[in-house]
């Protein structure tokens, strides 16, 4: 038997629905992320880096408030739904905090780990910016996507900051082989 055909209208209003579910979802993502940035900061020693968490702990600060005046926008009450995802990717991010010493390679850690945060946090302000547009959710997505463009930013930081980390890292570790010979 064949599915019986969707009219326009349920299928506008699940798109609705999963709409609604994905900012309770990043909602929640944002605000574990407010809780999550200090430590991440307190464990950095590279001042870029511990810079560059500090500012964008303000922002997501910023994002929750921003998806506070999204929930009023759609007409629906602000809560969060577990991103079983982000708790994912900050657990693996703890646990590798745990398996390292404070210094540049705690420092890569934590970049990688912040790096799958504003990727996840990318694709799935991505995806509600193309929802609300179909939408129609004007205002909404003009959040969004601010937003988005602030993830996309933190990100690129996030990158340029490695490649310093890593080369002082890489630099370090000739050195301490020259000495190691030198003895
Ligand atoms: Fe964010
Ligand atoms: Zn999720
Ligand atoms: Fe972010």
């Amino acid at each position: 038997m064949k599915p019986k055909e969707k009219t326009t209208d349920s299928v506008a209003k699940n798109l609705r629905d999963i709409f609604v579910d994905g900012i309770k979802d990043i909602y929640w993502a944002e605000n574990a992320l407010v809780k999550t940035l200090p430590k991440m900061f307190e464990n950095a020693t590279d001042q870029r880096l511990k810079t560059a968490i500090k500012d964008h702990l303000e922002q997501t600060k910023e994002h929750v408030n921003r998806l506070d005046q999204v929930f009023g926008f759609i007409g629906e009450k602000a809560e969060g739904k577990k991103c079983l995802a982000m708790d994912g990717v900050l657990k693996e991010g703890d646990e590798m905090l745990q398996e390292t010493q404070e210094g540049a390679v705690r420092d890569a850690v934590i970049i990688a780990s912040s790096q799958k945060v504003e990727h996840y946090e990318i694709t799935t302000y991505g995806t509600l910016a193309a929802y609300a547009k179909t939408l129609d959710e004007r205002d909404a997505l003009d959040l969004l996507l601010r937003t988005l463009g602030e993830e996309k930013k933190a990100d690129c930081l996030l990158s340029t900051i490695a490649d310093t980390n890593l080369n002082s890292q890489a630099m370090a570790t000739s050195l301490q082989s020259k000495n190691s010979k030198a003895v």
